[in-house]
C-alpha cells in the first residue's frame, strides 16, 4: 500500500508531474457499480456481510474503507478514460484490479476498475469498441469473465502461465509465458502482437494495465524482465497508441518487489515515459 503514497511523491519531487497534473475522483455511484456487479455483491460490500470464504478470497480483511477506497479508485480509471480522450493519455496512481469478478472479489480486488469504466463508456456511447491491453504478470481473469461474451471488449492479456489465479479464465487474447521470460523474448512477443491487435480491434480506446510485477526482482512475478526492459515495454505500447491515435488509459497494477524503491522506480518509468511520448 506504501507505494500509493511515495509514487505521486516521487513524480512531483523529480518534476516529472506539477501539482497541477493531478485529480482527485470522487467515488463511483451506486449506479455505476451495478452496471459491472451483482446487487448481491453490492449489498454485501456495502453491509459488510461478506461470508469468511469470501472475504478471505479479496485477500484483505474486510473494512468498509476498502470499499470507499476502491469507489474512488474506480473512479479515477473513468476519468483517466476521459481526460485520455482530450489529452492522449492518463494514468491512475492506483487501479488495475482486474481480479475482481461481477460477483466476487479475489486477489487484493473489490471493484473491477476497467470493467466498470469500460461500461461507464460504452453506457453513454462514449466509445463503441474497446480493447484492453493486461500486461500485469497475472491473468487478468475477473475482467476476462465479466467481458466474456462481450464483443465490444476485447481482452489481452499476456501474464506468467504458472503463476496466481492457478485456474485461468479465457480472455479473447491469452499468451501465458514460462518463467524466467527475459527482455527480448517478452518484447519480442508483444511487438508480433499489439499492432495486429490494434489493427484487428479498432478501438476507440486502450486501457493498458502497466503491472511492474514482471520484473525480476518482484516476490510474485516468476518473469525476469529488468526494470529497463519493463520502461520498453510501456514504451512501446505508448507508441503504439500514439501511432494509431488512440487514447490510452492506463492503471498501475501489480508491483511486489522486495525493495520498494524498485516498485517505485518502476511505476515512475511508465509516467515518464507516456510524458516523453505524449507531450
Ligand atoms: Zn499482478
Amino acid at each position: 500500500m506504501e507505494k500509493y503514497e511515495l509514487l505521486p511523491e516521487q513524480l512531483l519531487y523529480e518534476g516529472t508531474l506539477a501539482k497541477s497534473n493531478f485529480f482527485e475522483p470522487d467515488p463511483i455511484s451506486e449506479e455505476q457499480i451495478l452496471r459491472t456487479h451483482t446487487s448481491e455483491y453490492w449489498d454485501k460490500l456495502r453491509n459488510g456481510s461478506l461470508s469468511r470464504k469470501e472475504e478471505r478470497a479479496t485477500g484483505f480483511p474486510f473494512h468498509e474503507s476498502l470499499v470507499w477506497r476502491g469507489r474512488h479508485i474506480a473512479n479515477g480509471t473513468i476519468q483517466c478514460a476521459y481526460h485520455a480522450m482530450n489529452d492522449g493519455v492518463a494514468l491512475n496512481i492506483a487501479g488495475g484490479t482486474h481480479h475482481a469478478y461481477s460477483d466476487r472479489g479475489e486477489g487484493f480486488c473489490i471493484f473491477n476498475d476497467f470493467a466498470i469504466a469500460a461500461n461507464e463508456l460504452l453506457h453513454h456511447g462514449d466509445v463503441n469498441q474497446l480493447l484492453i491491453v493486461d500486461l500485469d504478470v497475472h491473468q487478468g481473469n475477473g475482467t476476462a469473465k465479466i467481458f466474456e461474451s462481450d464483443s465490444r471488449v476485447f481482452t489481452f492479456s499476456m501474464h506468467c502461465e504458472h503463476n496466481y489465479p492457478l485456474q485461468k479464465e479465457k480472455s479473447d487474447l491469452d499468451i501465458g509465458l514460462p518463467d524466467g521470460t527475459s527482455d527480448d523474448e517478452y518484447l519480442s512477443i508483444l511487438k508480433a502482437t499489439l499492432p495486429k491487435l490494434i489493427y484487428q480491434v479498432k478501438p476507440d480506446l486502450i486501457f493498458y494495465l502497466s503491472g511492474v510485477d514482471v520484473i525480476e526482482t518482484d516476490k510474485l512475478g516468476r518473469l525476469a524482465l529488468t526494470k529497463e526492459g519493463c520502461k520498453q515495454r510501456d514504451e512501446f505500447v505508448f507508441t503504439e497508441c500514439l501511432r494509431y491515435q488512440i487514447p490510452v488509459a492506463v492503471s498501475m497494477g501489480g508491483g511486489y518487489s522486495h525493495k520498494i524503491s524498485d516498485i517505485v522506480e518502476a511505476h515512475a518509468n511508465t509516467y515518464r515515459t507516456a510524458k516523453e511520448i505524449f507531450f
